[in-house]
């Protein structure tokens, strides 16, 4: 007998993560589901449509592994006449979302001891990920409002062993988007110390400021050292649908193929098909993007009006309450608590996406993709509930 733990130590002690705690009080208490990010509404039929006929009329057998050619070439066509990007179907892997792709990105990169930056606020995925690959995470804080990425800062964490930097741009929870210039920084730094970027830029199409989305991999020097990962699920509001990509150049292509190929092999093909063709609906992406701007607008308005206090934003399914401005002597986990129990809202407390130290203890996230009577009825429990405290 030896005594190794039956389970891998980054997962023994683990527990459900935020969005799912937050999920299942919601549906244990009936509260509004501002938590976890989806959006309510009805999936735009014709990507519907189009899933149903790819079901009826195409293979319903193995795709190539990176996925169909035509998703492929749709991705490509979908970031040349959006981004500007000078792709080729074969710098694309279709992933089975985004998340997977991150994994794919963290075991094609990373070995035992590499070390890897990590923003905070991350998606609660990134860590355990490194950590599993055997690397290190390394926290670099980004600070409310306005949450910059400083130069100095990372340069003060990097050591001979970091490998990668992880960019959630845009970010999330906060719905900031990084500057020309600090992707400039950025660039600038990953060259100079030789790093590879992991881009999870899955907000790209989520923005209300008006400004085409701009990816690292376009900043000078980067093309060869960026994965650029995308998710249908957030560009046309499918989450359930499971499809994103992987984009990157070089010999990182062939890499990021042979993690994806034994971890998921390919990914559901009638799904596949129908992203194809909605990548490829610019009128469907405008109205999709335009119908989130104005619940955002909504959101935002509705609770400003109530006396919260709205950190501004440019990009996500996400609006940020401060709620020391607002007036709640509340920790955001205490709030999150008891709004979901008491007010009857779900919502998503921001310290619980940063593993630093110095996490803003007085922040919580909305999602606004809901019809306007849900946006509505939402607001008006919280400002009876904030009364009442
Ligand atoms: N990305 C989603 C969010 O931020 C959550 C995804 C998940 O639940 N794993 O709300």
């Amino acid at each position: 007998m030896n005594n190794r733990p039956l389970i891998h130590p980054v997962y023994a002690s683990m527990g459900a993560t935020v969005f799912e705690h937050m999920s299942a009080l919601a549906r244990e208490t009936g509260a509004i589901n501002l938590g976890q990010g989806f959006p309510d509404g009805p999936p735009p039929p014709a990507l519907l449509d189009a899933a149903a006929r790819a079901l009826h009329e195409k293979s319903n057998q193995y795709p190539p592994s990176v996925g169909l050619l035509e998703l492929r070439q749709a991705a490509c066509d979908f970031y040349a006449r959006r981004q500007g990007l000078d792709l080729t179907p074969g710098e694309v892997c279709i992933t089975s979302g985004a998340t997977e792709a991150i994994a794919a990105a963290v075991l094609a990169l990373i070995s035992e001891g590499d070390e890897v930056i990590v923003f905070q606020p991350a998606y609660d995925a990134y860590a355990p990920m490194v950590r599993r690959a055997g690397g290190v995470p390394v926290s670099v804080p980004l600070t409310p409002p306005l949450f910059r990425y400083d130069p100095a800062a990372i340069e003060a964490v990097i050591t001979p062993q970091t490998r990668a930097l992880i960019l959630n741009d845009p970010l999330n929870p906060a719905g900031t988007v990084a500057s020309a210039d600090e992707l400039a920084g950025i660039a600038r730094i990953c060259m100079e110390h030789d790093l590879v970027a992991i881009c999870d830029e899955v907000w790209e199409g989520v923005r209300f400021d008006g400004i085409r989305h701009r990816s690292l991999m376009a900043c000078d020097g980067m093309a060869t050292r960026t994965v650029k990962i995308g998710s249908a699920g957030k560009i046309f509001g499918l989450t359930g649908w499971k499809i994103g990509w992987m984009i990157a150049r070089g010999e990182l292509t062939a890499a990021l193929g042979h993690v994806h190929q034994f971890l998921t092999f390919t990914t559901a093909v009638p799904l596949q098909w129908a992203v194809a063709q909605g990548l490829a609906m610019d009128d469907l992406l405008d109205g999709i993007q335009a119908g989130w701007a104005a619940s955002h607008d909504r959101l935002t308005a509705g609770l400003k009006g109530a006396g919260f206090a709205v950190l501004p934003n440019a990009a996500t399914w996400f609006v940020c309450v401060d709620l020391t401005a607002s007036g709640i002597a509340l920790s955001d986990l205490e709030f999150s608590e008891r709004a979901v129990r008491e007010a009857g809202v779900a919502t998503i407390p921001v310290s619980a996406l940063y593993e630093s130290d110095g996490a803003p203890t007085n922040l919580v996230r909305l999602c606004f993709t809901k019809p306007d009577a849900v946006l509505d009825d939402a607001v008006a429990r919280l400002v009876r509930w904030k009364q009442a405290l």
